[in-house]
C-alpha cells in the first residue's frame, strides 16, 4: 500500500475527494505522512442525502440478506489485515501485532454482530387480541468515532446500525482517518451504494453533523464534554443519541491475590495501548498487605517496558496519539511532580515524537488531579487501603462510572464487590474483556444508552407494538 496515496472519501458508493484537505502525522514521528480528504458542509450534504435516499430499499433488504452482506464486509476487512494494520500503525501509533489485532476485531464484530436478531416480542396472546411488538430501524445514523480504537470502534457502529436497517455517515477523528477511508473504499465492494457513506474532515465536521436535521440518530464515542455537547445538539430536534464516554476506572485489589500470577494482567489491564483505552485501569486500589510488593513488580514491568515506534521489532507500547494529548499527558505529569507526589519512572522512550514512560504515581491523595481525571495516558495512581467498604466507597466516588475490575483468589467475595460498584461492566480477575453480545453501558457521566449486545442492536430502532385483534 502507498501510504501517501491519495485516500478518498466514501458518498453513494462513490470516490469522492475532500473539498479540502488535511495532513495526517505519524504519532512516533511527529511528522505529516499523508493527506486525508476534509469534507465540507455541501459534502457532507451529498453524504446525507445519499444514505436517505438508500434507506428505504436497505430497509426494506430482507434481515439475512444484511446480515450476508455484513459477513461479506467482514471476510474483505479480514483479508486486507495486513495492509490496514500496517497503516494503522502509521495513523494510530500502536505496535504493529496490536494493530492486526484490532483490525480482524472489526471483522470478528461485523461477522458475530450479523449472527443476532430481534425477535418478535408478544406481551399478550388472549382470544380477544394479540399485541407484537416489532423493531424497525430509524432511518439515517451519525456515527462518530475518535482516535484511540478508531476501526474497532466504527465496527461497533456498523455492524449493529446496518444489520437493523439503517444507513449510516460514519466520521473518523480527524487524527486516525485514514483506515476507516480505506475500509470505506473496500466496502463498497459489497454494500449498496448509500448504506455506508464515509466522510473525514477537522474540528468543525463532528458539529456539523451534530446539528444536521437529516439523521435521525446519533452514536458517539468520545469523551465526556464532547458528549454534553452532542447531547445538546441533538436536544433540538430530538435525534436519538447513543453516548460511550469517558471513565477514571477503578481496579480493587484484595490481600489474597498471588502477586506474582496477577501483576502483569493488572500491568497490561492500565497501559495496554500506553493506556488510551476508556476502559483502561486508571485508578490501582491494592490492600496494604500486598501494597508494596505489586508495586515493586508493576513498577519493574514499566521499566522494562519497550516504548518506542510501532512498526519496529519488539515495540510493545507505541506513543501517545496526537499532539493535543501528549500535552495534556504532559502536563498531568508535570503536576503530579510539582504537587510533590511519589511519581515511579518508566523506562527509556524514543525522543522524537508524542512518546511518555509509562508510569505510577505511588501513594496519591484522593484529591491529586491525577487520581480525579481521566489521564487517557500511562499516568497510573496507586493507593493503599484497608477498609473494604471505605475503597468501595473511594471506588464509587467519581464522575465517572464506566467499568472496573476485581481481583480476589475468592471469587465469590469478588462478585459481591462488583455487586457494589457504580459502574457498567466489571471484570473479575481479568481486564478490557468485550464481546459483540455483552452490553457496554456508561454509569453515571461515563455515557447514555448502550453499545453492543442486543440491547446495543435495539438502540438503532423504534419499537413498534401492533395490536391485532382476533375473532372479527
Ligand atoms: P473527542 O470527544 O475529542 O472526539 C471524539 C470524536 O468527536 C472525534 O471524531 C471528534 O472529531 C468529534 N468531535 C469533536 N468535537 C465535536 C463536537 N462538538 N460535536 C461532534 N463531534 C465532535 O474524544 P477523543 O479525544 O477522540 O477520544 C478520547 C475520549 O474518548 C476519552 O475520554 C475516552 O475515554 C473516550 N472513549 C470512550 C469509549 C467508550 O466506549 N466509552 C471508547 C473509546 C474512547
Amino acid at each position: 500500500m502507498d501510504f501517501t496515496a491519495d485516500y478518498t472519501m466514501t458518498i453513494d458508493g462513490a470516490p469522492v475527494a475532500g473539498a479540502g484537505t488535511m495532513a495526517v502525522i505519524n504519532p512516533a514521528s511527529g511528522e505529516p505522512f499523508a493527506t486525508a480528504p476534509a469534507a465540507d458542509a455541501a459534502q457532507l450534504d451529498a453524504a446525507v442525502n445519499a444514505a436517505r435516499r438508500a434507506f428505504p430499499g436497505w430497509k426494506a433488504t430482507p434481515w439475512a440478506e444484511r446480515a450476508a452482506m455484513l459477513t461479506a464486509a467482514a471476510k474483505l476487512i479480514f483479508e486486507h489485515t495486513d495492509e490496514l494494520a500496517r497503516l494503522f500503525v502509521r495513523e494510530q501509533g500502536r505496535p504493529l501485532h496490536l494493530a492486526k489485532g484490532e483490525i480482524q476485531g472489526a471483522s470478528f464484530w461485523l461477522r458475530q454482530v450479523a449472527k443476532q436478531q430481534i425477535p418478535v416480542e408478544v406481551t399478550e396472546d388472549t382470544p380477544e387480541r394479540r399485541i407484537e411488538v416489532h423493531h424497525e430501524p430509524l432511518g439515517v445514523v451519525c456515527a462518530i468515532v475518535p482516535w484511540n480504537f478508531p476501526v474497532l470502534l466504527a465496527a461497533w457502529k456498523i455492524a449493529p446500525a446496518l444489520l437493523a436497517g439503517n444507513t449510516m455517515v460514519l466520521k473518523p477523528s480527524p487524527f486516525t482517518p485514514l483506515c476507516s477511508l480505506k475500509i470505506g473504499e473496500l466496502l463498497r465492494q459489497v454494500l449498496p451504494p448509500g448504506v455506508l457513506n464515509i466522510v473525514s474532515g477537522g474540528d468543525e465536521l463532528g458539529p456539523m453533523m451534530t446539528a444536521h436535521p437529516g439523521f435521525a440518530k446519533i452514536s458517539f464515542t468520545g469523551s465526556t464534554a464532547t458528549g454534553k455537547r452532542v447531547m445538546e445538539a441533538a436536544s433540538r430536534d430530538l435525534k436519538r443519541i447513543t453516548l460511550e464516554l469517558g471513565g477514571n476506572d477503578a481496579a480493587i485489589i484484595l490481600p489474597d491475590v498471588d502477586v506474582d500470577a496477577v501483576a502483569e494482567q493488572i500491568f497490561f489491564g492500565a497501559f495496554y495501548n500506553s493506556a488510551q483505552v476508556c476502559v483502561a485501569t486508571k485508578r490501582l486500589y491494592a490492600h496494604e498487605a500486598i501494597y508494596d510488593r505489586l508495586r515493586d513488580r508493576l513498577h519493574a514491568l514499566a521499566r522494562q517496558a519497550k516504548v518506542g515506534d510501532g512498526l519496529e521489532q519488539g515495540s510493545e507500547f507505541g506513543p501517545i496519539q496526537n499532539a493535543a494529548q501528549f500535552a495534556r499527558v504532559t502536563e498531568l505529569l508535570e503536576s503530579a511532580r510539582a504537587e510533590g507526589l511519589a511519581v515511579l519512572d518508566g523506562g527509556a522512550v524514543p525522543d522524537k515524537g508524542y512518546f511518555v514512560p509509562l508510569t505510577i504515581v505511588d501513594n496519591p491523595p484522593e484529591s491529586a488531579r491525577v487520581v480525579q481525571e481521566e489521564a487517557f495516558g500511562p499516568i497510573l495512581p496507586m493507593m493503599r487501603w484497608s477498609d473494604l467498604d471505605e475503597v468501595i466507597a473511594r471506588a464509587n466516588d467519581s464522575l465517572y462510572g464506566l467499568a472496573g475490575a476485581v481481583w480476589s483468589a475468592d471469587v465469590g467475595q469478588a462478585v459481591g464487590i462488583a455487586h457494589r460498584l457504580e459502574t457498567g461492566t466489571v471484570w473479575i480477575n481479568q481486564n478490557l474483556q468485550n464481546t459483540p453480545f455483552t452490553p457496554l453501558a456508561g454509569h453515571k457521566q461515563s455515557g447514555f444508552g448502550v453499545e453492543n449486545g442486543m440491547d446495543g442492536l435495539k438502540e438503532f430502532t423504534q419499537p413498534k407494538a401492533i395490536f391485532i385483534p382476533k375473532g372479527g
